[in-house]
């Protein structure tokens, strides 16, 4: 199977700095994958070079099988582009926007009528000018502007900045959406508590180079980071017959026992607490997020200024 994205050692160097050093991955159809990375470490230069938008130093980069977007206007049809700062002609009107950028990508217009609702802009607003739009607003006309043509593959750079939490719910929702009947997104935010439910995979950028490339799982296990787990025993618990290998239960104030737990002894150790489920009146389990992951692998690495 052709994967809908494949790099292969792409660089990119502009005048002398280096965006983005010998990045490699592959996408495939319905993932979605999270690029994340501070403020200058390359994701929009990585999507950019994907877009075929720029042109990469080195390396190879195929989208849909060929190894040009912007020149193959078969491509280009199945690919939706939300920028990181959209920004559209103030005068026109938001059906006016999506009529002209249909006529470009020459999908019909009138199959696509519904993305008004999909992307929760009501009819009345389509028909007003774009500078009475609030951000949020012209955030949602850019991805209805995306969503044109049901693309095969998807690129979102910092998709919900300037969305409210409802607003970015359903955001997700409708991408979800997408994702289910095969398109691949690829979607670039700091947002990281918003895309641990919703990623199944996750890139990690730090100064042009990839760090790590896997599902939340993954990363955690390779960053050995332990589980926090917490609970309150009941009077009849043998808490002593808990302590196994090398976890140190701390007694808090509230009674409550807790303790980080390294990620191979968590079953062994939850197997023991759980075993007479009357021994217990509360528990709570809290995995590392990806938050803490990120941070992990950034650790000692600096970033660009
Ligand atoms: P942010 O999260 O702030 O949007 P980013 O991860 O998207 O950042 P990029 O915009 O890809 O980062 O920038 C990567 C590096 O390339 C930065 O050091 C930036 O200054 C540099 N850079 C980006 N575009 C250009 C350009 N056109 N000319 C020169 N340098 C550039």
């Amino acid at each position: 199977m052709t994967s809908t994205i494949s790099l292969a050692n792409v660089s990119k160097v502009y005048s002398d700095v280096p965006a983005i050093e010998d990045i490699s991955f592959t996408l495939d159809e319905g993932e979605l994958v999270a690029l994340v990375g501070h403020n200058g470490a390359g994701k929009t230069t990585l999507i950019k070079a994907i877009l075929g938008l720029i042109r990469p130093t080195a390396g190879t980069v195929r989208v849909l099988g060929e190894d040009s977007v912007s020149g193959n206007l078969g491509v280009r049809k199945e690919v939706g582009y939300l920028p990181e700062s959209v920004s559209f002609h103030l005068a026109l009107t938001g059906r006016e926007v999506l009529s002209f950028y249909a006529r470009l990508k020459r999908v019909p217009l009138d199959r696509w009528q519904n993305l008004f609702d999909q992307v929760g802009l009501s009819q009345s607003a389509a028909d007003r000018p774009v500078r009475t739009y609030s951000k949020g607003m012209r955030q949602r006309l850019g991805l209805a502007q995306a969503l044109l043509g049901k693309p095969r593959l998807l690129l979102l750079d910092e998709p919900t900045s300037g969305l409210d939490p409802a607003l970015r719910r359903s955001f997700y929702d409708l991408i979800l959406e997408f994702k289910r009947e095969g398109t691949t997104v690829l979607l670039s935010s700091h947002a990281l508590s918003e895309l641990e439910e919703r990623a199944e995979r996750v890139v990690i950028v730090n100064q042009g180079r990839k760090i790590a490339d896997g599902t939340l799982d993954e990363l955690r296990r390779v960053a050995c980071l332990p589980t926090h787990i917490r609970f309150k025993p009941s009077a009849s618990a043998a808490v002593d017959t808990w302590s196994n290998g090398s976890v140190k239960w701390l007694e808090r104030k509230d009674q409550f026992l807790e303790a980080d737990v390294d990620h191979k002894e968590k079953i062994a150790v939850l197997s023991a607490v759980t075993s007479d489920p009357a021994a217990l009146t509360s528990m709570t389990i809290i995995e590392p997020t990806l938050d803490d992951v990120y941070a992990h692998f950034l650790q000692g690495q600096g970033t660009r200024p």
